[in-house]
């Protein structure tokens, strides 16, 4: 569920970058799969018009210095002869291709939250922009296009399944196919699901009604009054994960979001749907949110109103004082306060303190919720107020001065003990 990071300084650079390509015809990196083995793909970007051109490295995940080069071919006129070469080399070619290679993983063993690309033996794929898309300097308007995403039937139209690429300030890329998808609509939220196997369409109507009843109360917490309308057209992707793996997670991309399920022996379980909907929702507050918050502040609110916003359905999990009390003796770094382990993941890059984001964290603000609602108040109001354009990484003194108002010194400074 680690959410992406949007560094204030890319915006600057990335803007700089936006040249006279923008009202041009998008750039196609077309992905192909390998007839033999499905999970090779090669990417291929006809840049026969573009003149000189030079390329850049793909976003990762990966720290600089364990990224592996990429090897890739440009292609010159007449496509018989052909160079390797670099990033930042500047180059004249028809085209270029690089492969690519996806992790084989069998279907209810992935953890959406790892990010990674991968081919399912069942017949799916799913693709994040993570080390595949290397950029081409200068260029912002391109899309990415699947060449061989077979119909499964008649009826379904050849037409290749494509996705913008999204800017180098934007979530990533994030594309599934391979199986059918459903579409639905329900007011301003327009969804494309794909679901890794057949076990929830059963359950679609329900889940719909859940989702937009959750999207509703979020967007009047996260989205600012002026984007309360906006239409949504986002992919959302389900795939399955075995109990026995004891984690479920999910990932935000560019209006795309991945959620896992949780099945048993292959079945879903009682706990399928309400956990589905509730990483759904968690998913949903990153999407939709626009304020910038610091990483624990992102993560830990989203896991609240996760939990706030099943209040809305009839389906219900454990709220997040109850699962803190449960883990509290468990859970590594249960001792350190939100601040520090703020630190620690975000310097340091320990992610061993990262789910206490979402155990220590959302319990922090239900807590602080309880206090408020004892007041007639509740925290939805004051999410503005934590926003935070700065590295800071504590709460804005304006944010506290409000609540400690409302519930008391003693009451707040309890919290502070018992939190940060
Ligand atoms: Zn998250």
């Amino acid at each position: 569920m680690s959410k992406w990071l949007m560094q204030a300084g890319t915006i600057v650079l990335a803007l700089f970058h936006v040249i006279a390509h923008a009202n041009d015809k998008p750039l196609v990196y077309w992905v192909y799969v390998n007839e033999q083995k499905p999970n090779l793909i090669d990417i291929k970007v006809d840049t026969s018009k573009l003149g000189i051109f030079s390329l850049e490295q793909s976003r990762s995940l990966k720290k600089a210095e364990s990224q592996s080069e990429a090897s890739i071919t440009c292609y010159k006129p007449g496509g018989k002869t052909s160079v390797k070469i670099n990033f930042n080399q500047q180059i004249s070619c028809q085209s270029i291709t690089w492969h690519t290679e996806l992790t084989v993983l069998s279907d209810f063993d992935y953890n959406a939250s790892s990010q990674q690309s991968i081919y399912s033996p069942s017949g799916w794929w799913l693709l994040f922009e993570w080390d595949n898309f290397h950029r081409l300097k200068g260029i912002e308007n391109a899309k990415v296009c699947i060449a061989n995403n077979k119909p499964k039937s008649k009826k379904e139209k050849n037409i290749a399944l494509c996705s913008p690429l999204p800017q180098s300030d934007q979530p990533p890329l994030l594309l599934a196919w391979g199986k059918p998808s459903t579409r639905i609509n329900v007011e301003n939220l327009k969804l494309t699901i794909y679901a890794d196997n057949e076990l929830l369409i059963h359950e679609i109507k329900t889940i719909k009604e859940s989702l937009q009843k959750q999207y509703s109360y979020l967007q009047t917490v996260f989205s600012q009054p002026e984007h309360m309308n906006q239409v949504r057209d986002w992919s959302l992707i389900w795939v399955g994960i075995d109990k026995k793996h004891k984690s479920l997670g999910g990932a935000a991309g560019s209006e795309a979001y991945i959620s896992n399920y949780l099945v048993d022996k292959k079945q879903l379980t009682k706990q399928s749907i309400p956990m589905l909907l509730k990483v759904s929702a968690h998913e949903t507050v990153h999407s939709i949110t626009e304020y910038p918050f610091p990483l624990w502040i992102s993560e830990s609110l989203a896991e609240y109103y996760a939990y706030k916003s099943m209040q809305f359905i009839s389906y219900s999990v454990n709220d997040p004082l109850t699962e803190w009390k449960q883990k509290r003796n468990v859970i590594p770094h249960a001792k350190t306060g939100l601040y520090e382990a703020n630190l620690k993941v975000s310097e340091q890059h320990d992610m061993s303190y990262y789910p206490l984001f979402y155990v220590k964290g959302a319990a922090f603000w239900q807590a602080l919720d309880k206090a408020l609602q004892d007041k007639q108040k509740t925290l939805d109001t004051f999410i503005p107020l934590l926003s935070t354009e700065t590295t800071q990484h504590k709460l804005n003194n304006a944010f506290i001065r409000q609540v400690e108002g409302i519930i008391g010194s003693q009451h707040w400074q309890t919290l502070a003990k018992d939190y940060f």
